[in-house]
């Protein structure tokens, strides 16, 4: 370790000389409250940017804040935040050509993720940010650099790192917020619930594309009958409305907010920040968005739990396709999910394929059962529940007939939901219809295995593994589109899909552990070691991943174009 004077004269030193000179301020420094380590140096000053770590051994934060798992990753979400306020201060644009002068935190938007930018436990706390080596052109814009690394980055690192610099309680409330979504969570598993909607929660967005709250907004209210309490630790009691697990309708006119509800469920898998306005929004954490998403590839999927015997005599057991349609893309989506231990699936009518979900009585009248290769999900949809506990939550407002298989079936009524389940039972019983079912076998599937030749990281020479944006993961030559997998919050959880990826083929592709069995490895090495543990040789010291779930894993190997399993 060296001292931060020779990083000062390093500076001196080359200034005004070629930015490949940059190279000799790789290295461990140590300064009044910390180290400092220059891991990467960039090649020139477009290139992405260089990557710095800071390491205290001294942590002044409480230990009863950093006392269990899930308070760390809060206060390291919370510590990341600051820190990026700080930047924000301190740092007002570029000062050179391309990125010189730029400062990068990862820390995301509103869901509290677990992050490779900050680490913090009872001992150490480490940063890892990005910096963009000033200059002008190609010569090294030594003062400035001098500027950034002796007095900008210390003064953000003792603003945002230091415990009696920040919002103590700001910072509580955070913790808190996070934990008791954690607890509401896993009090909904034992009671036999699958979703919890805080009553006063702010569900819809400023905009399609905004992680804001709307303003002036409705804020959700439970009805009497679903209202549930939970005693919390750190916020006393708070209710809500609280879904059974079984099959629940959300239904009522159109624009009245059920979109919205199912969205605010949808990502109730993670835990929000503070004023969010879904802030103890909670779901199951094995629940999946399911929609129909024609043009994605299908890998040799079972399928035939809901399509059988298709003209051209596909076979629908080991179902492949480059091109699937609206309800094959749905059927191979559900069959995914539950392949990988899903309980809850989620469905909107706006995105499903109509005769996925549907055929009515009339419908069959005219075309023979014997003729349609597609069982509707409506026929499995109360089995999937009774045999084998996969619960179903599904937005409908057009077709009375799955009052047949509902539970509980909620109305949105201008944003206000109401228990509408006793109408719609009388209902069933006023107007029967005598649609058939039309299953023959019981649901069930073929495991898959995957193949280790799948996974192609290198691009050249080089490995490659990234993310563009939320929605593309970028994977040697390979770009898998995420596009249509809706519960991703951030592009670090995509980024982190292709190191996971990489990882999964390196330890556990064999062609013989089951697609279940290998999310399962991969989410016990995540639990066990953390992220890095995904860092492979030669890219040590990730600072821009945040934790997946093995759902999204499994989603992105399932579309890459080079997915083969036995
Ligand atoms: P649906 O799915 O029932 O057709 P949406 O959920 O898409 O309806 O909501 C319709 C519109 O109403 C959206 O623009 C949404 O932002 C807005 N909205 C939803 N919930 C609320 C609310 N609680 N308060 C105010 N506006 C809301
Ligand atoms: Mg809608």
């Amino acid at each position: 370790m060296k001292d931060n004077k020779k990083l000062q004269k390093t500076f001196e030193i080359i200034d005004g000389r070629g930015y490949k000179h940059y190279n000799e301020i790789k290295g461990i420094y140590k300064f009044e409250l910390f180290t400092l380590e220059v891991v990467h140096v960039q090649r020139d000053p477009f290139a992405g940017p260089s990557l710095i770590r800071i390491l205290m051994d001294d942590v002044t934060f409480p230990k009863d804040l950093l006392s269990n798992h899930g308070r760390r990753i809060a206060v390291g979400d919370y510590i990341g935040c600051e820190f990026n306020k700080s930047i924000q201060k301190h740092v007002h644009g570029r000062t050179g050509s391309g990125k010189s002068g730029i400062l990068l935190i990862d820390n995301g938007g509103p869901e509290i993720l677990e992050r490779t930018s900050v680490i913090i436990n009872e001992s150490s706390l480490e940063i890892r940010f990005s910096v963009g080596l000033p200059a002008k052109g190609r010569r090294i814009l030594g003062k400035q650099a001098r500027e950034l690394f002796m007095k900008v980055i210390p003064n953000i690192v003792i603003e945002s790192c230091i415990y009696q610099n920040i919002d103590a309680h700001d910072l509580r409330r955070h913790v808190f917020i996070n934990e008791d979504s954690d607890y509401i969570r896993n009090e909904m598993k034992k009671r036999g619930m699958v979703a919890f909607i805080r009553n006063g929660s702010v569900l819809p967005r400023r905009s399609g594309t905004s992680d804001e709250p709307l303003k002036g907004a409705v804020k959700f209210k439970s009805p009497e009958s679903l209202l549930v309490s939970v005693n919390t630790p750190n916020h006393g009691t708070v209710t809500g409305m609280g879904i059974p697990e079984g099959v629940t309708l959300i239904v009522g006119g159109g624009y009245h907010g059920k979109s919205t509800l199912l969205n605010a469920i949808e990502l109730g898998i993670y835990n929000h920040r503070y004023g969010d306005g879904r802030e103890m929004v909670v779901t199951d954490d094995g629940a999946v968005k399911i929609r129909a998403e024609d043009g994605r590839k299908i890998e040799n999927v079972d399928i035939s739990s809901f399509i059988h015997n298709p003209p051209m005599e596909k076979n629908t057991c080991k179902f492949s396709s480059e091109n699937a349609s609206g309800s094959t893309s749905q059927a191979a989506n559900i069959i995914e999910a539950i392949e990988v231990g899903s309980k809850l699936l989620l469905f909107d009518e706006d995105t499903s394929a109509t005769n996925f979900m549907i055929r009515d009585e009339r419908m069959q009248k005219l075309v023979a059962t014997e003729k349609e290769p597609i069982t509707p999900f409506i026929d499995r949809v109360k089995e999937l529940y009774t045999d084998h506990g996969v619960s179903t939550i599904l937005v409908m407002g057009g077709s009375g007939d799955y009052f047949e298989a509902a539970d509980t079936v909620i109305m949105m009524d201008n944003y206000v939901p109401y228990n509408v389940t006793e109408r719609a039972m009388q209902i069933k019983i006023e107007i029967p219809i005598n649609r058939k079912t039309e299953i023959k076998t019981r649901f069930g599937y073929q495991k898959r295995h995957p193949i280790k030749g799948s996974i192609k990281s290198m691009k050249g020479r080089k490995l490659k593994l990234d993310s563009r944006g939320k929605t593309q993961v970028l994977l040697g030559r390979d770009v898998i589109d995420l596009s249509q997998v809706e519960q991703l919050a951030d592009s670090s959880q995509t980024r982190a899909i292709s190191y996971a990826l990489h990882y999964a083929a390196d330890y556990f592709m064999d062609g013989k552990v089951s697609m279940e069995e290998l999310m399962k490895q991969v989410e016990q090495a995540l639990d066990n070691d953390g992220l890095d543990v995904l860092a492979p040789a030669g890219k040590k010291y990730p600072n821009n991943l945040s934790r997946p779930r093995t759902f999204e894993i499994a989603a992105a190997l399932n579309r890459l174009r080079t997915f083969k399993t036995n």
